[in-house]
């Protein structure tokens, strides 16, 4: 089937900024976008079900190829009629290309670098290490036994049709920010050759109905992002992904994502990889980004955090520490997540993290992911309403995402299902 294939449509446009809303159809249904994406790394959204996660209203996870290749392997999910049927979750499914991780391992601290963290620890690779990077691909030692393994544009994109996910995405360098730009020149162009060598890779042996997203890259340059935006918005792909560093800060961030979504083409899809704080949320649907996926919800409800409307904490609620103890309060006043509307408190909260009872993190992912679907359906209305310009305003000042309720008044813990009407309570 000759890509670029019309995956996106467009159902509305803000006329003051770049955000649209839309539907991107896969091979297992639709996503209303913008949305966030949950990161389902291994397989699994830690700690919950694929009911609940359907449940919350979102429409699409995103499995790790690095980790799944590793642990049970790809060969392995095969056997089990790919990743959906492996995990139970027939809806839409997006795999990352593995780059991401094999570069981790090399670069250090990409994963501090692209949210515009300055880098403290040690990265992401833990005991793993990059030997070499060729035009063939990259070798690196495998963290789990420190065995020799090689990951190229070919095997990334074998292993994301051994997956069958919904959605694959091309392999790259994500190119780190301490690098030269010479270094950032030579490794964007290397990734523009991969991309040819994935989609011709794909063309002969893909599934037909996975679709195939171009990455753009060329760190924190104007020109170099720009160059490669349209390079991979000219390409066979059938939606483009923006990844590698993206600056020191947010400011220099949303910089970088600007100079990307300026050149894009309006007709395909555009994922911005990694990045989902609140406030980057709001500012990334004002660029034109139509999909979103990131750690950070169910990380930090591993850590015992909440998300609240507080914008000068960082949207952020830690639930432990000695003064919360006898706290019977909510986390968060009328949300309507399982967690609270069950009544559980920041005391009792504060003591399950305290002796590391699971159900603490499986009730503050709830939440969490609860409110991030919230904000983007209030934001997918508030854009087809005509008011995105003043809904991100009174989100920024601290309004918490707004609670849709079904035909009898009953309140969705999270978005609305899909084709259901929008009404709030
Ligand atoms: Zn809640």
């Amino acid at each position: 089937m000759p890509r670029p294939r019309a995956c996106l449509e467009i159902t509305a446009r803000d006329p003051e900024s770049r955000g649209r809303t839309g539907l991107l159809q896969t091979a297992h249904g639709a996503v209303r976008t913008p949305a966030f994406v949950p990161l389902a790394t291994k397989a699994s959204v830690k700690g919950l079900e694929p009911r609940d996660v359907r449940e919350l209203g979102f429409d699409m996870v995103l499995g790790n190829t690095f980790h799944l290749m590793t642990t049970p392997g790809s060969d392995l999910v095969q056997e089990f009629g790919g990743l959906h049927d492996f995990m139970r979750w027939q809806g839409p499914i997006i795999t990352d290309s593995g780059g991401f991780q094999v570069f981790s391992m090399g670069h250090g601290t990409i994963a501090d670098e692209v949210k515009g963290r300055s880098a403290q620890n040690g990265g992401a690779g833990r005991d793993g290490k990059t030997l070499k990077i060729t035009e063939k691909g990259v070798a690196f030692r495998s963290y789990l036994n420190g065995s020799r393994q090689f990951l190229g544009p070919e095997d990334s994109m074998r292993v994301q049709a051994e997956l069958h996910s919904d959605i694959a995405l091309v392999f790259d360098e994500c190119t780190p920010f301490h690098v030269t730009r010479n270094y950032t020149d030579r490794s964007t162009e290397r990734t523009h050759r991969w991309l040819e060598r994935c989609l011709d890779w794909h063309e002969e042996h893909g599934p037909d109905d996975q679709l195939v997203y171009g990455i753009v890259q060329g760190g924190v340059y104007e020109d170099l992002r720009q160059a490669s935006a349209r390079v991979i918005g000219e390409s066979r792909c059938d939606g483009i992904a923006i990844g590698g560093s993206l600056g020191e800060n947010k400011p220099q961030m949303y910089q970088v994502v600007d100079w990307a979504t300026q050149v894009l083409p309006e007709d395909r899809p555009r994922h911005l990889l990694g990045i989902g704080d609140v406030d980057d949320l709001l500012r990334g649907v004002e660029l034109g980004i139509d999909t979103f996926d990131c750690a950070m919800p169910t990380r930090i409800a591993r850590h015992g955090a909440a998300l609240v409307p507080d914008p000068p904490n960082r949207w952020r609620y830690d639930v432990t520490g000695s003064p919360k103890r006898r706290s019977q309060q909510l986390v968060m006043d009328d949300c309507p997540c399982p967690m609270c509307t069950e009544g559980f408190t920041v005391g009792y909260l504060a003591y399950l993290q305290r002796i590391k009872e699971q159900t603490g993190p499986r009730l503050l992912t709830l939440h969490n992911l609860a409110y991030t679907a919230r904000l983007m359906a209030d934001l997918r209305e508030a854009l087809d309403a005509g008011r995105l310009g003043e809904r991100i305003a009174e989100l920024r000042a601290g309004d918490a995402p707004r609670v849709f309720v079904d035909a009898d008044g009953r309140r969705y813990p999270g978005a609305p299902p899909m084709g259901a009407p929008v009404a709030f309570g």
